[in-house]
């Protein structure tokens, strides 16, 4: 196997005219895949957090732009010795923090042609095969999931941006002069809201934010025991503000809370949306994928009677960031908030094709499809299914270590393939503050370790540790590892420690980790 060095020494041209001479470009890129196939190989070698401290990479840059050019061998190695060691491994299989996002084999394969094909998937004409292949992979994704032929698809940069465009639609269903007249002192006017629990994602919030409705807007509906939206509350709160005069807008179902994977109850909610007339919106970035297994279907009950559905293949896809999928079973309305045709971009095809740019806000539009098609060809659906299937069952088999062990405890129920847990020692038992400090001090000494990397929510004033199983290359070696390093480090914290806060600085004489 060759060094991790950038194995390639091929020359800058001498001239300042035209692009990298194709000989470069194919020794170059030879080396490029080379380097890429190891990093695959050799993903444990590199620490999953960064450990840069705040600074530190931009301190070895540069602060101007360089006046003469360098070869791809001086670049890379720049690359390796400065920007290597601030990089979180996001493609390790030890990452199991927030949700994960896998850049597999073919999807990396796929960024490299896009670069190079450079589309532009503003309008068809301007690439018919991005346009029509987006529509066609987005229809192999909605058929997956068992969705009506009715819901058009349209693909984003992923769940943030998705949520905003299906409330901008939904906005336009409640609200169409906004288009045109804004929202700012409109007297004439009733306030829109906006129902959701504290639990759905905080794009929630910047898409209010955006979209002019402000964070008031959101009426943060109360959930049960497990975390999920309570149908009643919901019904509740929209009659409470219909009394005062305020015009519901959507709801936001979430199948797959970012905290805990909780799954609101599409069906009740899908109810009150159709009889009050309100817009209903699921975001189902992390979970949707899923709902492709047929033993997990359950997760999207209901979700079929949504007006507008996001998944995010950059997260449970195997897709490389960023590609979301917004489906709409009523796009005409997202395009009646959005359509705009200048005369430099009218063309004859207007009326009988798809132009992209009309349901999205940017104009210029990557050729995303292109990933997305590969990755499912190269999986194929059985393959994809397979993939999901073993992270919930590592996730589940890692929920029982945590069950059965007295020093630890779940804190959600694990439905798909994220644990909530903490450490909870006889010592500190229901000492909330002590239990705390522990917590993110273990999550701190485990991060620490290299190998692993996890994150931590809060959940009824409790700090709580995640584990998220989804990246591809994670198998049940690094679950295990995961699982060592937690026991380990709470086996020193408990004989070397009798306060957590002395646990913030441990003797690294007496603590392997
Ligand atoms: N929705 C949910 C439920 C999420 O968990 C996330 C991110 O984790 C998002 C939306 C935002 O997705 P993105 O990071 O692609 O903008």
């Amino acid at each position: 196997m060759k060094s991790s060095t950038f194995d390639c020494d091929a020359k800058q041209p001498d001239d300042l005219l035209g692009d990298m001479d194709p000989l470069v470009f194919r020794e170059t890129g030879h080396a490029l895949v080379d380097w890429i196939a190891q990093y695959f190989q050799e993903g444990d070698r590199y620490p999953v957090l960064a450990t840069v401290a705040p600074g530190e990479i931009r301190s070895q840059l540069p602060a101007t732009a360089p006046e003469q050019g360098a070869s791809m061998a001086q670049v890379f190695s720049d690359f390796e010795r400065v920007l290597m060691p601030g990089l979180t491994h996001w493609n390790q299989p030890g990452f199991m923090a927030y949700f994960c996002s896998t850049g597999s084999g073919p999807g990396v394969l796929a960024e490299f042609l896009t670069a190079a094909l450079n589309q532009q998937a503003m309008l068809w004409r301007t690439s018919p095969a991005a346009t029509e292949l987006e529509e066609v992979v987005l229809g192999w994704v909605r058929g997956l999931l068992k969705l009506p032929v009715a819901f058009e698809g349209v693909i984003t940069d992923g769940g943030s941006m998705s949520n905003l465009l299906a409330l901008l639609a939904a906005r336009e269903n409640a609200a169409s002069s906004i288009r045109k007249r804004g929202l700012t002192d409109r007297h004439d006017f009733p306030l829109l809201s906006v129902y959701c629990t504290e639990h759905a994602h905080s794009s929630i919030d910047k898409a209010a934010i955006v979209l002019g409705l402000g964070q008031d807007a959101l009426r943060r509906i109360p959930v049960d025991d497990n975390f999920r939206m309570r149908a009643d509350a919901l019904q509740e709160a929209i009659r409470a503000d219909r009394r005062a005069g305020v015009k519901p807008m959507a709801v936001i179902a979430v199948v797959g809370t970012t905290s805990t994977a909780s799954i609101d109850p599409a069906p009740a909610i899908a109810e009150i949306c159709e009889r009050e007339g309100i817009w209903l919106h699921v975001d189902a970035a992390y979970a949707g994928a899923a709902a492709m297994i047929q033993e997990y279907e359950w997760i999207f009950d209901g979700v079929a009677r949504a007006d507008s559905i996001v998944i995010n293949p950059h997260k449970w896809l195997f897709t490389p960031l960023d590609l979301g999928a917004l489906y709409c079973r009523r796009m005409d309305v997202l395009r009646k908030a959005l359509a705009l045709t200048p005369e430099y971009l009218d063309n004859k095809q207007s009326g009988t094709v798809t132009n992209f740019r009309d349901i999205g806000i940017q104009l210029g539009r990557r050729f995303r499809a292109l990933k997305l098609w590969m990755v499912l060809r190269y999986f194929g659906a059985e393959g994809i299914r397979a993939r999901i299937s073993e992270h919930i069952r590592l996730a589940q088999q890692f929920a029982e270590w945590i069950d059965a062990d007295p020093d630890f405890e779940l804190l959600a129920p694990v439905s798909l393939s994220l644990v909530c847990f903490r450490a909870a020692p006889n010592r500190l038992k229901n000492n909330v503050d002590g239990l705390n400090a522990l917590n993110e001090a273990l999550l701190d000494r485990v991060n620490a370790s290299g190998e692993i990397f996890l994150s931590h929510t809060r959940l009824n004033g409790c700090y709580a540790l995640r584990l998220a199983v989804g990246h591809i290359r994670t198998s049940e070696v690094h679950v295990t590892r995961a699982w060592q390093l937690l026991r380990e480090v709470l086996n020193c914290s408990n004989r070397e420690y009798q306060e957590p806060s002395n646990f913030l600085t441990p003797d690294p004489s007496t603590c392997s980790i």
